[in-house]
């Protein structure tokens, strides 16, 4: 359970930044809870700015949404080097589909935290072949705190941290995730086409025998 620090009412050069990381597979609910600690931070009256990568525009170009539909302004960017001057003097800085950032998206992370600003970062931990995705391995790296969130294998039922490609392309980047992908447990991922209900009742009836 993620226990958000406090963030001290002062102007940001009076008070410390850190960096909160938010990470899993597709349909993990990183969105959601990126949203959600923005979302109280809004509440407290604290300045929020959010921004993404602007090759994601799976939904809609201004908005981050996460799948239940959960929407959260945000600005799209071209590249990290452009968030800090964007990101001016606000409390909190949401960043979401981290993975997607050039490499510069580690150093204006630690620029912002260390003036002061709370970076909260969400984006895929892995890629679709099961490798750690970008920038990823980094910002956990730096950051203070780092939250993995868990989907639910569509097969067996089990925790899911992987992202599996139901379609045949070797693309690292493939948008329209609904159709194309679902979350899967480490065995069913490395299962691929042979995980399923058939393998399973074959396995039940092997442990009866
Ligand atoms: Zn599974």
């Amino acid at each position: 359970m993620f226990i958000e620090p406090n963030r001290r009412r002062e102007p940001p050069h009076l008070r410390t930044g850190w960096i909160e990381v938010i990470c899993g597979s597709m349909f993990s609910g990183k969105t959601e809870e990126l949203i959600r600690r923005l979302n109280r931070a809004r509440i407290a009256k604290l300045n929020v700015q959010i921004f993404k990568p602007a090759l994601d525009t799976r939904y809609h170009e201004e908005n981050i949404v996460s799948h239940s539909a959960l929407t959260i302004r945000s600005t799209p960017v071209q590249s990290a080097d452009q968030i800090p001057d964007l990101a001016g003097n606000c409390d909190v800085v949401g960043i979401d589909e981290a993975q997607f950032f050039d490499k510069d998206i580690t150093n204006v992370c630690n620029i912002l935290a260390n003036q002061g600003q709370r970076v909260i970062v969400a984006g895929l931990d892995m890629d679709f072949s099961g490798k750690p995705f970008g920038c990823m391995p980094q910002l956990m790296s730096i950051a203070e705190y780092v939250t993995k969130v868990h989907a639910i294998c569509v097969v067996c039922g089990d925790i899911a941290h992987y992202s599996y490609r139901l379609v045949p392309s070797q693309s690292r980047v493939l948008l329209g995730e609904t159709d194309s992908y679902e979350a899967r447990c480490r065995r069913c991922f490395h299962l691929g086409d042979h995980a399923g209900p058939k393998e399973w009742a074959y396995e039940d009836v092997k442990n009866e025998e």
